[in-house]
């Protein structure tokens, strides 16, 4: 899932108020943000391979440290224990800690087998990826709901944090449509390339941090 993970950060802001949206985002996405960091370092690997499913040409061959469950509950819990020192919040750090195991919900919904439950042995998914139209219309929608969600919760008072809100989400939305309907990776892209521009999530996580800024 990509954007659908967003939805779960964006929503989770009326659980957690305290939390700025950037941390949130670094919750849902922790997963998909050591990720492209394993892989640079040859430590996880990815390949090109258009036959993988319908929706996305990778084929997450070994990623047992960033995407096995038994590592998701385990960031899950460490993140959850910094929330709570650093916002004295047991709320805060709940709500945190299952935001980074939803990723891994999420990732079981549309990936095909390939989710490790341990560092070795059985791979699970559901593989909603094989229906273009399933994903789309799940996606956006929880996308939608995440969004108006998070309205609720901390309306954009200003004009400047209305613009840079709006044109993160349209950003997203637009990475979005070129990642399902743009041109599909060449079946030689080496991993690096792959991994390189997964980095570019950090960039949404301070986008996220200044529109969710309030001035004082
Ligand atoms: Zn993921």
């Amino acid at each position: 899932m990509f954007i659908g993970h967003f939805a779960v950060g964006l929503a989770a802001k009326k659980a957690a108020p305290k939390l700025n949206l950037a941390l949130l985002f670094i919750s849902c996405q922790l997963l998909d943000l050591i990720w492209p960091v394993l892989v640079l370092m040859g430590i996880e690997s990815v390949s090109v391979d258009h036959s993988a499913t319908v929706v996305t040409p990778f084929n997450f061959s070994h990623y047992p440290y960033s995407h096995s469950l038994l590592m998701t509950l385990l960031y899950a819990l460490i993140f959850g224990v910094i929330v709570f020192k650093v916002f004295k919040s047991k709320t805060a750090a709940i709500t945190s800690g299952v935001v980074v195991a939803s990723h891994w919900g999420l990732d079981f919904l549309t990936h095909r087998p390939d989710l490790p439950l341990l560092l070795s042995g059985q791979k699970v998914g559901l593989g909603m990826w094989n229906s273009l139209t399933a994903t789309v219309v799940v996606e956006l929608g929880i996308f939608a709901i995440g969004v108006f969600l998070y309205l609720k919760a901390s309306p954009l008072m200003t004009r400047k944090r209305k613009q840079i809100f709006w044109s993160m989400i349209s950003f997203l939305l637009v990475a979005y449509i070129g990642n399902i309907w743009g041109p599909k990776a060449p079946i030689d892209t080496p991993p690096q390339a792959i991994a390189g521009p997964a980095l570019s999530m950090w960039l949404i996580v301070l986008w996220a941090y200044f529109s969710d800024k309030r001035v004082k």
